[in-house]
């Protein structure tokens, strides 16, 4: 239940047309869990590859951060709780950069 889940904020998750690059540090951390090849090839459970472009062109305006953040990134976040009706919920606490 979304209701059990404590989340400090809502964070609607927008579109570009472009695709965006994910950053270095967070391709590390995907494949540290599994979820990007050695090529770079994203590999979500469950993610369809039409679904992976979509999620490519998503990003959040990060309350934490303050700054754009491309969903995948937001997504690896240790404050992402989970993705609910176009909504990031999230814990919204300090990031260390
Ligand atoms: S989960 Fe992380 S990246 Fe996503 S909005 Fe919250 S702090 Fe920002």
């Amino acid at each position: 239940m979304v209701d059990e889940l404590e989340h400090k904020y809502e964070v609607k998750i927008q579109a570009k047309e472009e695709l965006q690059k994910i950053p270095n540090d967070v391709k590390e951390i995907l494949k540290e869990g599994g979820m990007m090849d050695e090529k770079g090839k994203l590999k979500l459970k469950g993610v369809s590859p039409k679904m992976l472009k979509k999620m490519k062109q998503e990003f959040v305006e990060c309350p934490v951060l303050k700054d754009d953040v491309n969903f995948i990134q937001c997504f690896v976040c240790p404050n992402f709780q989970s993705r609910v009706m176009g909504s990031v919920l999230c814990k919204g606490d300090e990031l260390k950069d």
